[in-house]
């Protein structure tokens, strides 16, 4: 690749020559900000943002602002919280006061804090980056630091810009659209199954490799409905499916098998709810590909479709069920608003 070429692809964060980019980190806990408890064991949450901020080398590269907006495992962290920080981010943006946000954040749940903000948030003008890091601060080889550097990296760049919200870990950085956790403890914790990352961090310069495909947004309401996920596995009887059902969601992920089945016992169950009016949306457990109606036997998607469900491809359950609760807060019960909502 020639000089050219490379600088096409890459920024370099500004130096002490360049107007210093401004940067917002705002901290939500997790073990990037953990400190050992009195057993030892990791709390999450008692580091502040300045803590963290301090040992990133950034003082002079950019001009840095932190917000320590909540304190918390990400175990705790749910609807009310992604729109707390949806909102924070909206007037950040509007403030047109910032060129970039960082968000740092537990990693059990970091996948739905972002893709919450990628349906929710126009990144056009201010990157919004959310990381986190596998080992505490303290931990010998911890990525704390190096992961909040390099998001910070990224906020600043022009290139993360209108890219949907980017999560940025271990040096890569992954639309939220399609990142996972994919190891409980290594430093490669997140991947984007099949599809690889958008791009990577590397000596302070960005190399967007994939521009990510970005589904339309949705507004941040001020309440969300209850939308469940049902998991799918071999030889699963009706009483599961069952007692979700009568717990009264107001709408079900099935979390289906291959291209879109559900086990035999559950075919009559959801044949039922759907009859009664029940939205289920149907995606597919497997890490990659789409749905499909591909075979017509009972329990496959093409019967399932055929009772009114909706089929869901390239995403994730966990991310189904926030883009179907983002869209029927939007559009009710409006079956075809819902699944345009669902259009690449
Ligand atoms: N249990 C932690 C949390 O999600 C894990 C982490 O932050 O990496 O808050």
């Amino acid at each position: 690749m020639n000089k050219n070429s490379q600088e096409n692809h890459s920024k370099k964060i500004p130096g002490r020559h360049a107007a210093l980019k401004r940067v917002v980190l705002l901290s939500t806990g997790g073990t990037i900000a953990s400190a050992p408890g009195s057993d030892g064991r990791a709390v999450a949450g008692v580091l502040s943002g300045e803590d963290l901020l301090a040992h990133t080398g950034l003082e002079g590269l950019m001009e840095a602002r932190v917000e320590s907006v909540f304190q918390k495992a990400s175990n705790a962290i749910g609807p009310a919280q992604w729109r707390q920080l949806a909102e924070k981010c909206a007037q950040l943006i509007h403030s047109k006061q910032v060129d970039g946000i960082v968000i740092t954040h537990g990693t059990d749940t970091l996948e739905d804090t972002a893709y919450y903000l990628h349906c929710v948030l126009d990144t056009s003008q201010v990157p919004v980056i959310v990381t986190g890091s596998q080992r505490v601060p303290q931990a010998m080889g911890s990525d704390a630091y190096a992961n909040l550097r390099q998001a910070m990296e990224l906020a600043a760049s022009p290139h993360a810009r209108g890219q949907g919200v980017l999560v940025s870990f271990n040096q890569s950085v992954f639309s939220a659209g399609f990142v996972r956790k994919v190891s409980s403890y290594q430093l490669n914790g997140f991947d984007a199954p099949g599809l690889g990352p958008a791009g990577m961090l590397d000596e302070g310069c960005f190399h967007l490799l994939q521009r990510p495909r970005i589904q339309p947004l949705l507004p941040n309401p001020a309440q969300l409905p209850r939308v469940d996920i049902l998991p799918a596995y071999g030889g699963a009887e009706a009483a599961m499916a069952r007692a979700v059902l009568q717990s009264a969601p107001d709408a079900l992920v099935v979390d289906g098998l291959g291209r879109g089945q559900v086990p035999l016992a559950w075919a009559p169950v959801l044949a039922e709810a759907l009859e009664n009016g029940a939205i289920i949306a149907v995606c597919s457990s497997t890490l990659h590909g789409a749905t499909h109606e591909s075979y017509d036997y009972p329990g496959s998607l093409h019967e399932l479709v055929s009772a009114g469900a909706f089929n869901v491809s390239h995403l994730s359950a966990r991310k189904a069920r926030i883009r179907l609760a983002l869209s029927m807060a939007a559009y009710g019960k409006d079956i075809s608003a819902i699944a345009a909502a669902f259009s690449w």
